[in-house]
């Protein structure tokens, strides 16, 4: 079982929170703020309820250096404006300094550490980084869902100088329809995969191709499919060495009656810049020089009428290249889908970085039954995985 920040009496205690705050930065300025709006619930509800609250989360990949690209400065300032509350910020996350600030904090008030991959200990969970880190409060709570799948520092290591420790609501929500949802699926159930690669997504595939009614293929990883059943696919996308892989997964999926459903036409051009329409072509008939960089029009109709009938819609990876407005209405088109059919009481949950920001880019995030704020420890939970972060707050 795992604990949640509500099951705790947390007035007058300071809380230490470890956030996933890990957002795209540009010249320092905030370029999405998906994942620091997701963690407003939990920090509020610790400052209503009479808490302090000590925030650690890393950026980026600093590989142990300090660099000013990836200061959590910007996003303290950000969050601060978006609590519309002063605070406190620590220049080294374990300093006795940043311990000190903690520790006299009054109730209400916040403090932000800097990045906790400044320091290398914290990809090695080291015990003793873990061990300095616990100094800086007496309730640990994780709502860091999209670095579940790591076992580092401040998620797994850290568990262990503390008594008492659980999950923030963002934590919460993610579990609820990642394990749960999925694990007891209302039927019929759809798999709708899109994307880059193949093989970031094996394992979903795996596991779905017994338990998913259907399961539909778009995007870029619909040609090493397409390749893999024979079919020209010009200069598509292939991952040449998941040809044989595919093939292994049609065969399962035709033994077990069920189908992978890929496209019948598609939208190409010779160059995935292109600033005009595409062409559309089935895909019996893509030529040399030419790829596939959407779902052409009777692909749309055929996925949105299997998704019609669907009571649990699990979507992972884009149905085209939707970066660019001459590719993007697969995408658009397949989303507004799921959009109705949320509304007519159905779950979709969607998961996968791209998968996230292409419903934010069409504005449909909020209209969705869950968008999962983690990529890799989405997949991975969908996938049927272990997380050990997950595990080592299991009580
Ligand atoms: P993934 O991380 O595997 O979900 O891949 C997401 C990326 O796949 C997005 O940036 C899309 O632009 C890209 N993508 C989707 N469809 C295609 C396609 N047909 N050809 C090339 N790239 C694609």
């Amino acid at each position: 079982m795992l604990r949640p920040l509500k099951s705790f009496d947390i007035k007058g205690q300071t809380i230490l929170v470890r956030l996933d705050l890990n957002v795209p930065i540009i010249n320092g300025i905030i370029q999405d703020d998906f994942r620091i709006k997701a963690c407003l619930p939990t920090i509020n509800y610790c400052l209503k309820e009479g808490a302090s609250v000590v925030i650690m989360s890393h950026l980026g990949r600093p590989e142990g250096i300090y660099s000013d690209d990836l200061s959590l400065i910007p996003i303290g300032e950000h969050l601060a404006s978006l609590l519309e509350l002063p605070i406190k910020f620590s220049k080294d996350c374990i300093s006795q300094d940043a311990i000190d600030t903690s520790l006299s904090l009054k109730p209400g008030e916040v403090h932000l550490l800097e990045n906790l991959r400044f320091y290398n200990e914290e990809i090695q969970n080291d015990s003793v980084f873990s061990n300095k880190l616990s100094k800086h409060g007496r309730l640990y709570i994780n709502d860091a869902f999209g670095t579940a799948h790591r076992e580092h520092a401040s998620n797994h290591g850290v568990v262990d100088n503390f008594k008492n420790f659980g999950i923030g609501y963002l934590f919460e929500r993610e579990m609820k329809y990642l394990r749960d949802a999925i694990n007891k699926p209302k039927k019929p159930l759809v798999l709708i995969l899109g994307g880059a690669k193949v093989s970031t997504k094996l394992e979903l595939i795996d596991r779905y191709v017994h338990q998913a009614d259907s399961i539909i293929v778009g995007g870029g990883m619909a040609f090493t499919f397409l390749k893999a059943m024979g079919y020209n696919v010009g200069s598509s996308l292939v991952e040449s060495k998941m040809i044989s892989q595919a093939k292994n997964i049609l065969e399962t999926a035709r033994k077990s009656g069920k189908k992978i459903i890929l496209p019948n036409d598609v939208v190409c051009s010779d160059n995935i810049n292109a600033s005009s329409n595409g062409s559309v072509i089935s895909v019996r008939d893509i030529p040399d020089g030419m790829m596939g960089l959407d779902i052409g029009p009777k692909t749309i109709e055929k996925y949105s009428n299997i998704l019609t009938s669907a009571k649990t819609v699990l979507w992972n990876g884009p149905m085209g290249v939707f970066e660019n407005k001459f590719f993007e209405n697969g995408t658009k088109l397949i989303a507004e889908k799921l959009v109705q059919i949320v509304l007519a009481d159905s779950t979709v949950i969607a998961g996968g970085g791209d998968t996230a920001s292409a419903l934010r880019h069409f504005k449909l995030e909020e209209k969705i039954s869950h968008v999962s704020t983690g990529g890799g420890s989405s997949l991975e939970l969908m996938s049927g995985n272990q997380l050990k972060a997950i595990n080592k707050l299991e009580i």
